[in-house]
């Protein structure tokens, strides 16, 4: 089972995912962390990554391509993979066809974004454990402070207002079009699209996917 999650930054792709990877016992293969660990890395991938992304654009394709055709030829990917973040341009999706990679579900959670604004302006991160709050939604304990530790939350770099409005934007006119390109796919290999509103409850949201995908 190959699945590939689009949506919005913020849309809720990452919770989904969870369920899903459990669900179906396959790996969520998230092209943010890996960058992000690749940051935190400094390693070269790390370092060429950081200035995009600390600026709510997307790093090149031709760095982020075979990341990906690497990391879904390791054994863990046998039964299948979810892509979480990624493809996020046509050249991205491109490749992937291009290589032969068969796509059985792409499943798109449609949030408005207004609310992906709100949703991401309050987002709280503890930067050693990755646990994430919300001020409103999911707020800690002691304002600002993680509830096991008691350690300072930060706001991630690309959760700035002015970097969610340039993440959003790039959204629009590089991920977006991925919709139809996966709408009027043509070929054998042509996966089921389906969109899912990701205003309601996670378990609901989660619910709705497990109905839809058919093993
Ligand atoms: P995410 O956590 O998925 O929102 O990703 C964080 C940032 O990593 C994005 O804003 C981009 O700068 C970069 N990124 C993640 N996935 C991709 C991708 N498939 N193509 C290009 N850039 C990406």
């Amino acid at each position: 089972m190959n699945i590939i999650l689009l949506g919005a930054p913020g849309a809720g792709k990452g919770t989904q995912a969870k369920f899903l990877k459990d669900h179906f016992q396959i790996p969520q293969i998230s092209t943010g962390d890996m960058l992000r660990e690749a940051v935190a890395k400094k390693s070269a991938l790390g370092n060429k990554a950081k200035e995009f992304m600390d600026t709510g654009k997307l790093v090149p394709d031709s760095l982020i391509i075979d990341l990906v055709k690497l990391r879904i030829q390791q054994d863990d990917c046998k039964n299948g993979f979810l892509l979480d973040g990624f493809p996020r341009t046509i050249p991205q999706a491109n490749a992937m066809n291009a290589a032969k990679i068969q796509i059985n579900y792409v499943i798109e959670i449609d949030v408005p974004d207004d609310e992906i604004i709100k949703r991401l302006g309050g987002r709280r991160i503890h930067p050693a454990s990755g646990r994430i709050y919300h001020v409103t939604n999911n707020p800690p304990k002691v304002q600002n402070l993680d509830d096991i530790t008691g350690e300072p939350l930060i706001i991630r770099d690309d959760d700035r207002q002015d970097t969610i409005l340039k993440r959003l934007a790039t959204y629009h006119e590089q991920t977006k079009p991925l919709v139809d390109f996966y709408k009027n796919f043509v070929g054998e290999n042509r996966p089921t699209y389906f969109r899912i509103d990701g205003t309601e409850q996670a378990e609901k949201i989660s619910s709705v996917i497990q109905k839809k995908i058919v093993q």
